[in-house]
């Protein structure tokens, strides 16, 4: 039964005991999706620090479901009007070693809750600085990082990803699908970092 896989184990999010898939459900019921301009996120990256480390390194495929929910409605509720979902790409080797994108993992989710085509169109370029690179340093990410694997038949666009920091990321990824003539380009993450984003 899948009430044995999770009976006993800890929410990613408080701590607890688990009594719902993936996040408790006092976390289910006390997060709500917040909205920043053109970002909807639930929290601050000290408050969901747990959960994203949750879907980077383990457990991932469980707690997607409910953040995915979560997300979905925040985007529903800010009456964006988009066309299609996609993730920031991560670096190959990071997908080799996890097996999965998180950010994609929730992306696909996201995209199947709003009916929307989820569609891998964003390719990054392997930089071996890019590892070494700090937080503030990834604020003057160059443009060139991030490229269209193909051309864009929608014009406005979900761009998912677990976290925001300075939006560096946001921005490049942003301009490559501006680039392929995008006209719209919103997001969805689980934390954003105070200061960051809010
Ligand atoms: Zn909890």
């Amino acid at each position: 039964m899948e009430v044995e896989r999770w009976l006993g184990a800890h929410c990613p999010v408080c701590g607890g005991s688990l009594d719902a898939p993936g996040i408790c459900r006092g976390c289910s019921e006390r997060l709500r999706p917040r909205r920043w301009q053109n970002l909807v996120f639930l929290g601050s990256y000290r408050e969901l620090r747990g959960a994203v480390r949750a879907l980077k390194f383990k457990g991932g495929r469980r707690i997607s479901p409910p953040i995915a929910d979560l997300l979905a409605t925040g985007v529903r509720e800010s009456g964006w009007q988009l066309e299609a979902v996609t993730a920031v790409p991560t670096t190959w080797w990071r997908a080799m070693l996890r097996g999965y994108n998180p950010a994609e993992l929730l992306a696909r989710q996201i995209a199947e809750r709003l009916d929307l085509p989820y569609l891998a169109v964003i390719a990054r370029r392997y930089t071996v600085s890019q590892t070494r690179r700090r937080r503030d340093e990834r604020a003057r990410m160059k443009p060139g990082t991030f490229y269209l694997r193909r051309e864009l038949e929608h014009r406005r666009w979900l761009l998912v990803d677990d976290v925001w920091t300075t939006g560096a990321t946001f921005r490049a990824v942003e301009r490559a699908l501006r680039g392929g003539g995008a006209e719209a380009v919103y997001g969805a993450v689980i934390a954003a970092r105070k200061g960051g984003a809010w």
